[in-house]
């Protein structure tokens, strides 16, 4: 079975149906969490993704903020007003979706968590990072997203030292017995590793590896939608640079 591996929509609607179009072959789907959050069409992205056939969906901080469930002084300014305005829009069917979310999943061989282990809404940004969350993992390998940058940290399963990889351009682990892994399959809707491609991932079962691809799409509708609701000038503006 073929599984995409989806994070961080952040309500760019753009970005997710052009992903989404690259995924016809996929039969299920396991996504890491923040669907609405900076971008224009919260209610739109839900509900692409509460219809996905099999899906495993976990809950990211944007989705508790949109939920009153997060603390937003943790926001920057452009963050905390961008969910102010998400919590305004959301349809009560999709706040009970969010509200049903559940924060860490778990689909053999993997752990999914939006952010970290064992904090669940930490930032991995180091090999020193991923260390203690391969400690803290009940499964061999994670998926992880959160940070917005796509890469992965591999662990021997007989020592403790990790290496960090990048999917900048996007990329394919084979993935092999002898090795742990933590993904980070990066981010649809806003990314921020200096590539604003939209970043997702393919999990093939029967070969046990996972491609990363990164996919254009057309920022430049997203952007006018954002400055049509009035959300903040610096989020539409950073999804061009990526950053
Ligand atoms: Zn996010």
């Amino acid at each position: 079975m073929k599984y995409a591996l989806l994070s961080d929509i952040h309500a760019n609607l753009e970005a997710l149906e052009t992903v989404l179009g690259q995924l016809q072959d996929v039969e299920a789907f396991l996504c890491l969490g923040d669907l609405v959050g900076y971008g224009p069409n919260p209610n739109e992205c839900v509900e692409a993704i509460r219809n996905l056939p099999n899906l495993i969906c976990i809950a990211g901080n944007h989705d508790l903020a949109a939920l009153g469930q997060y603390d937003l002084t943790l926001f920057n300014p452009y963050a905390r007003e961008a969910i102010r305005w998400t919590t305004r829009q959301l349809q009560p069917e999709h706040v009970d979706f969010l509200a049903s979310l559940q924060l860490i999943g778990q689909h053999p061989p993997f752990t999914l968590v939006h952010g970290a282990l064992p904090e669940l809404m930490e930032y991995i940004v180091s090999s020193a990072d991923a260390r203690l969350a391969f400690h803290e993992m009940p499964t061999p390998s994670g998926l992880i997203g959160h940070t917005h940058v796509a890469e992965y940290y591999r662990q021997p399963v007989n020592n403790k030292l990790v290496e960090r990889m990048d999917l900048y351009s996007g990329g394919d682990i084979h993935m092999e017995e002898s090795f742990r892994y933590l993904i980070n399959i990066g981010s649809i809707g806003q990314p921020r590793d200096g590539n604003p491609k939209a970043s997702f991932g393919i999990w093939d079962e029967a070969t046990n590896a996972v491609t990363i691809r990164r996919i254009e799409y057309d920022l430049e509708a997203t952007q006018r939608k954002m400055n049509d609701a009035g959300l903040p000038e610096y989020l539409a503006q950073r999804l061009a640079v990526g950053r």
